[in-house]
């Protein structure tokens, strides 16, 4: 178990969606952008933190699928996600 934020950039964010298949927690917002959900996810109960503003969505998860956010960020063409690990 890990506990880590999630950070999608807006400005950076262009609409491809390589995340989704990454992640089934990224989604695509109202504003055609990702975003990201905790109770998208089909097959897991996801329990996460998520502040959507115009400029960015944070989202803090406590599980051990950090790697699978990892992924999403490696396949975003534009870098608009970061992952960071959060010790408290
Ligand atoms: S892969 Fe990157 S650019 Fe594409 S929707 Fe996801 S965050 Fe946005």
């Amino acid at each position: 178990m890990s506990r880590y934020e999630l950070t999608v950039e807006k400005d950076a964010c262009d609409g491809i969606f390589a995340c989704l298949t990454r992640d089934p927690r990224f989604v695509e917002g109202a504003d055609g952008l990702a975003t990201i959900d905790p109770d998208a996810d089909p097959i897991y109960d996801c329990d996460g933190d998520v502040v959507d503003t115009a400029e960015r969505v944070v989202a803090t998860f406590d599980d051990d699928r950090i790697d699978e956010a990892r992924q999403a960020a490696a396949a975003c063409p534009t870098d608009a996600i970061a992952v960071r690990e959060v010790n408290e």
